[in-house]
């Protein structure tokens, strides 16, 4: 029988679990803040971003929301980070991409202060996480981690394929499976869109993380009889219905479900465990940046 890695569920258990935490942080006169920052008319990050704020405001947490003209000046975006950097009430800030192009966004990255940079793209918390001692992991792979956690994945000794080589899913993801430590351990092999043979490697692997952006590249075909699959993907695609679109998975769910031993829906898997771990990161930083204790679920 294959398992549906309920993501829904898990992040309701995780925003759960640190409601403790900011009742804790509260009680000592702290309240999490989140900065988001948005630079750009894509409608997605519009939507990105309002979650998050909802999010937020749901579970006890203050969030702020900074949104700059697209035809401004690049200044203009550093100087209001900077200027959340030097915020005592925000703990976390995110700066939501894509972002315009006049914008570095290297650059935009680099600006937001490392301990309060929750997405993990500062180039210090990346090489703090690829060392083993992260201040943040990025909430993707976090996610990804827990579901493994909540669904007794084991990942010590499995062989490990992660499509794709982002910095925001496909190389953190990969550096958390190979970690010396609990969730990690794991065989890894990183694929991308130069790999030659990409069934070669997925129909070897225990543990099958699609983080493409290609829909329903991944069949059944493609997979090793009780893998995990883990589909990251969220593509668009035209479809009958109010929206005009739907949303579907890099993973084709209807075949790779008659292979898998458990796997990720789309909706309803990573998406939900990606907002979740926001929370997360920002409540780990309000707590560290006041030095109030908090116990992190
Ligand atoms: P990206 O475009 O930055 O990277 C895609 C990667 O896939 C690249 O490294 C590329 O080498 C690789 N790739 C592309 N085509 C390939 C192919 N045919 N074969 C093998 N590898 C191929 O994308 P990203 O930001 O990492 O996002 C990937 C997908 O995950 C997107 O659909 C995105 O919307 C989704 N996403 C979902 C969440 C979530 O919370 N569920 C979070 C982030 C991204």
């Amino acid at each position: 029988m294959t398992e549906v890695i309920d993501g829904d569920a898990v992040a309701a258990d995780v925003r759960d679990s640190l409601g403790d935490a900011i009742e804790t942080l509260k009680r000592e006169g702290v309240t999490p803040g989140l900065a988001t920052v948005l630079m750009s008319d894509d409608p997605a990050s519009e939507t990105y971003v309002s979650m998050k704020q909802r999010d937020c405001e749901e579970v006890g947490i203050d969030g702020v929301h900074v949104e700059l003209d697209t035809d401004a000046p690049a200044a203009d975006l550093y100087d209001a980070i900077e200027d959340l950097n030097a915020d005592d009430d925000v703990h976390g800030v995110l700066v939501q991409s894509p972002l315009v192009e006049q914008v570095d966004s290297r650059e935009a990255f680099r600006t937001v202060a490392p301990e309060k940079d929750v997405d993990c793209f500062h180039p210090e918390n990346v090489g703090r996480m690829v060392a083993g001692h992260e201040r943040f992991k990025p909430c993707t792979p976090h996610g990804i981690q827990k579901l493994f956690e909540h669904y007794d994945v084991e990942t010590e000794g499995a062989e490990a394929v992660v499509v794709g080589r982002s910095m925001i899913v496909g190389k953190p993801m990969a550096n958390l499976l190979i970690q010396k430590s609990d969730l990690g351990n794991a065989t890894t092999t990183v694929c991308h869109s130069r790999t030659g043979d990409l069934a070669a490697h997925t129909r070897e692997a225990d543990i099958v993380v699609a983080a493409a952006g290609v829909p329903e590249f991944i069949d059944g075909s493609m997979l090793k009889e009780g893998a995990t699959v883990v589909d990251v993907g969220i593509n668009r695609v035209d479809a009958d219905t109010e929206k005009g679109y739907e949303l579907i998975g890099d993973v084709e769910y209807e075949s790779a479900k008659d292979v898998a031993g458990k796997i990720t829906p789309v909706p309803g898997g990573v998406g939900p465990m990606t907002r979740a771990m926001l929370l997360w990161n920002t409540v780990k930083a309000a707590s560290e940046q006041t030095g109030v204790d908090v116990e992190m679920p």
